[in-house]
């Protein structure tokens, strides 16, 4: 182990810009807790480090349930001590009508979008607070800073993240050293449209795929990267990332 590598716990990692992220967060030389639950995605994702010299630990998490992200942040917390970067990714996107009722549906992204990012800040947080130094980044989206149709209650998840993002950095960066960044991308090429169970909506997303080109998930790690890598008085409250072509 590399006693002098930062520690970062991604979320989310088992796939698209989780997976993307945690390969570039070791690739500058941290060590990545790795959460998610797909656990055979997240042990394949730490042969794949590994066979590039980088180092990191499948977490099996739910973001759900807290038992289960305590048991995550102790064994980073365990083995290595600290946790330098937290990237609070894991994300839900099923589209539908409001009057479709898929109450199901806006259950689960409250829970994912909203409450996980909250669980998982809480289980972090108080070791950033006692290292006095840390980085959090809060997946957001285009969709928290504008509404589209279809996208409603993702919208409202993804704009809650947004305000709990600002009022997170306004209280925890000046008295803590934490800084925190809240990322916003524009259409990303992901398993998040395999989610959608309204016909009409994936059609759309499919021809929207059609008509332009999509980030990649490494396109959003860059990002993070640019926003960790800055100088340590600057922090970079807001990434709104967009592929050219969606303008
Ligand atoms: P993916 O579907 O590829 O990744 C979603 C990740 O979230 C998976 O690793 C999944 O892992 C994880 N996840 C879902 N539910 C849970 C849970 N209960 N506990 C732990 N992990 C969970 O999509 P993206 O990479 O595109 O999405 C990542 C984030 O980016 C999301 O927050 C999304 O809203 C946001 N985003 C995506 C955009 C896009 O166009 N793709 C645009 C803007 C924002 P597992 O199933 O193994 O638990």
């Amino acid at each position: 182990m590399n006693t002098e590598a930062k520690i970062a716990l991604v979320t989310g990692a088992s796939s698209g810009i989780g997976a993307a992220t945690a390969k570039k967060l070791a690739a500058q030389g941290m060590i990545v807790g790795l959460a998610a639950r797909r656990k055979d995605r997240l042990d394949a994702l730490v042969a794949d480090i590994e066979l590039s010299g980088g180092e990191a630990i499948a977490l099996e998490m739910d973001v759900v349930e807290p038992a289960s992200i305590e048991a995550a942040t102790h064994i980073l917390i365990e083995r290595y001590g600290r946790i330098d970067v937290l990237v609070n990714n894991a994300g839900l996107m099923p589209l539908s009508d409001v009057d479709a009722l898929k109450i199901n549906e806006w259950k689960r992204m409250i829970d994912v979008n909203i409450n996980g990012v909250l669980n998982t800040t809480a289980s972090v947080l108080p070791h950033m607070i006692r290292q006095h130094r840390g980085h959090i980044f809060n997946m957001s989206s285009i969709a928290g800073r504008k509404v589209f149709t279809g996208l409603t209650v993702y919208c409202a998840t993804k704009a809650a993240v947004a305000a709990f993002s600002d009022g997170l950095r306004m209280e925890i960066a000046p008295k803590h050293n934490i800084r925190v960044t809240c990322i916003q991308p524009g259409a990303v090429r992901s398993e998040l449209y395999d989610q959608i169970t309204d016909p009409t909506y994936r059609q759309q997303m499919d021809d929207l795929a059609k008509r332009m080109t999509f980030l990649e998930g490494g396109d959003i790690a860059d990002t993070i990267l640019f926003a960790l890598n800055a100088p340590k008085h600057m922090d970079v409250a807001e990434l709104f990332v967009l592929p050219t072509e969606q303008g």
